[in-house]
């Protein structure tokens, strides 16, 4: 009777898995389906035919036409993956992470397996990986180690209307390499139509452009300039909501911080609105939104219910979400911009161009006709905005760059093959920099500590900062600290109902003034020394994925202190080592407090403020050293820490001289001024 039993259960099974397998193959043919109905399928032999007869090429579809998802699946069907890796770079990491999740499913393979991607921090490939997903940065990187591209047979630079500084410096970097690598194929590809500008840069590669499928889009303007776009976005998300027939909304903010305002916002009013309004799902999409979350965006919508899909620029050309019939588009988004003369950097929320807002309008008429909302007039777009994006490598900081290109062996940057040229200025400011740093000597040539910076996937001023803790013996705790400044979002949870509480918890990491740095490294060792609790973290008001993601990038830079043969090293009782070591790396961000509360950059003067976040908003120490600037009401300095001015001199003696630091003005200070820890 067992043995029957036994074999019933068996058989059981059998047609559990049978049936389990049946629905997979099914799900697996519906994908293929739906991969034969994208615009692009109509051209696959056609594009293959072109990719075999030229070894660079220069392809041009509409968003959503199915180039990223297909193309590398495409040269994979055809063999290429059989010489090597068919690698394709995305300017943003969740656009990277969320098409190779997607194409995964659609080769019915698990991810990280035949296709993976790579994003700074974080490397979900495999051996067996042949379609790999990578931020444009992060195949920058990988040349550093490997500069002939051996393992690819395929590189696309996916997203190349973007042109971020990382996709601009590729150009120049694959083009070359192309030249002594005949066996390997370059793909360009792009949103927009100015495929000529990259035709002519590559050596006028052929182009190959394919239709996609465009409903006609209405387009709406206000009559009059909005005061607050924030307001102005969700009362048209409202109305829609309530008047206009189904189908989703997608609206463009600057930021996650605008996004979780305006998810907040939105089902506060949505409650005031009864119950007998339709359901509304509301699907943030930003940078930093855990992977789970992502997912939920390309859920298809409930029968009778609307979704609204509160994305950054993401949604613009990088990510394509079906069933999109409204744009609400503020015009605005939140844009590095970098002064050449003084070297300071800061993140503006930017008006966008008219190619974006064609790009953005766009996006609502992909599966029918749909309308776009713009939240400016048309006299403003007729007569402020630019035509086009400035490209990045026009408005940053280059140090980051510079050093990479030094360490592969690119000395002459006048004369680096730059589709558009960066202001010879601010490649003069970077060597300085980079000089400054003692990343590169008097020759310009690459030192020992630069090297070693040039290891680590970190603005050169962080690396630095990593490099001479070994000095100061307290590379535990820094590394710490960059970890816990890299994690890009938030930190501290702040509910609107509880915010006194957050603050008070926040305020207990300030205690004794120790500023804003120490206070993240206390943050991030009480949290280990609860072994990583996640109750803690609640307890705290603190973001448990924040913390996992510092203890991720913390694994890693200890893994390349060991690279770059720099000890472990904790030096607790002496928090001035850990000062000294951000002073080390940031002496160009310092900045000295005024007569009226306000501080002044030392070098290039400019009037700055302390964050109302910092802990050190209320102490207003007399010098500061700053890791960021965020220009919002006000250029406010980010996460700073007390000085003192004679470091600046000890530290960075090509950069400072005493004049600079004399102390003599600012006798008649604020009250409560200069009582911080030092
Ligand atoms: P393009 O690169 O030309 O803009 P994509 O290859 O990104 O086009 O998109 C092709 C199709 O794949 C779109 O319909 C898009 O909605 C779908 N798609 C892409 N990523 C995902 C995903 N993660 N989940 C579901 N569908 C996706
Ligand atoms: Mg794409």
């Amino acid at each position: 009777e067992s043995v029957m039993a036994g074999e019933n259960y068996e058989d059981d099974m059998d047609a559990k898995q049978k049936s389990q397998d049946l629905a997979e193959k099914t799900a697996l043919e519906e994908l293929q389906e739906v991969r034969r109905s994208l615009p692009i399928y109509a051209y696959r032999e056609q594009l293959l035919k072109a990719v075999e007869e030229h070894q660079v090429l220069v392809i041009v579809g509409d968003t959503g036409s199915g180039k990223t998802t297909q193309i590398p699946q495409y040269l994979h069907e055809a063999g290429y993956t059989k010489r090597g890796k068919v690698g394709c770079t995305q300017p943003r990491r969740v656009a990277a992470m969320s098409v190779a999740a997607r194409v995964a499913q659609e080769m019915g393979v698990k991810l990280g397996h035949e296709v993976g991607y790579s994003i700074r921090f974080e490397d979900c490939t495999s051996d067996k990986t042949v379609l790999k997903y990578m931020t444009d940065g992060m195949l920058l990187r990988e040349l550093l180690g490997e500069p002939d591209l051996a393992s690819y047979s395929v590189v696309i630079v996916d997203e190349a209307h973007e042109r971020t500084l990382s996709t601009d410096i590729l150009f120049g970097l694959v083009k070359d390499i192309a030249r002594f690598r005949p066996d390997l194929k370059l793909l360009i590809s792009s949103a927009t139509m100015d495929a000529e500008k990259f035709s002519d840069y590559f050596d006028t590669a052929p182009i190959f452009s394919f239709p996609g499928r465009r409903y006609p889009v209405e387009i709406n303007y206000t009559s009059a300039p909005e005061a607050d776009y924030m307001d102005a976005a969700i009362v048209t998300i409202l109305t829609i909501h309530v008047r206009e027939p189904l189908g989703d909304i997608l609206v463009f903010f600057t930021g996650q911080e605008e996004i979780e305002t305006a998810e907040e916002i939105l089902k506060h009013r949505i409650r005031g609105l009864g119950t007998k309004i339709r359901e509304l799902i509301i699907c943030p999409i930003y940078a930093n939104l855990p992977s789970e979350l992502q997912a939920k965006i390309f859920e298809p919508t409930p029968e009778g219910a609307r979704k609204v899909v509160l994305a950054t620029n993401i949604a613009e050309t990088s990510l394509t979400i079906d069933g999109i019939k409204y744009v609400v588009d503020p015009g605005f988004s939140k844009m590095k911009s970098y002064n050449p003369r003084t070297g300071m950097e800061s993140l503006l929320i930017t008006p966008i161009s008219k190619a974006s807002a064609t790009q953005r309008a766009g996006r609502a008429g992909r599966t029918s006709a749909g309308k776009c909302y713009r939240l400016y007039t048309a006299f403003n777009y007729n007569n402020d905005l630019e035509e086009n994006t400035v490209p990045e490598v026009q408005r940053t900081n280059l140090a980051s760059v510079v050093l990479a290109l030094k360490s592969l062996g690119i000395h002459d940057l006048i004369n680096f093959d730059f589709m558009d040229p960066p202001p010879a200025e601010a490649l003069v400011k970077a060597l300085e920099l980079l000089f400054a740093l003692g990343a590169l000597n008097k020759l310009g040539e690459l030192t020992k500590a630069g090297r070693r910076m040039a290891e680590f996937p970190l603005d050169p001023m962080l690396s630095k900062m990593i490099v001479v803790s070994d000095k100061y013996k307290c590379s535990d705790e820094i590394i710490s600290i960059a970890a816990m400044l890299s994690i890009g979002g938030s930190i501290f949870y702040r509910p609107k109902d509880k915010q006194v509480h957050a603050d008070n918890a926040r305020m207990n990491f300030h205690t004794g003034n120790v500023g804003d740095h120490i206070a993240l490294l206390k943050v991030y060792s009480s949290w280990k020394e609860t072994n990583y609790s996640t109750q803690w973290c609640y307890e705290n008001y603190i973001q448990v994925r924040s913390m996992k993601r510092a203890r991720d990038i913390r694994d890693q830079l200890e893994g390349l202190l060991e690279r770059v043969e720099i000890e472990i090293s904790s030096n607790l009782n002496e928090l001035d080592s850990v000062r000294k070591s951000i002073v080390a790396g940031f002496f160009p961000h310092t900045a000295k407090l005024q007569k009226n509360g306000s501080y002044r950059t030392v070098k290039h003067p400019q009037t700055v403020h302390i964050h109302p976040n910092s802990g050190l908003a209320q102490v207003l120490p007399r010098w500061v050293v700053y890791h960021e600037l965020v220009l919002t009401s006000k250029e406010y300095m980010r996460q700073v820490t007390e000085l003192k001015p004679e470091w600046l001199i000890e530290l960075a003696p090509h950069y400072y001289q005493h004049k600079d630091v004399e102390d003599a003005a600012s006798k008649k200070m604020p009250k409560g001024a200069g009582k911080a820890a030092i």
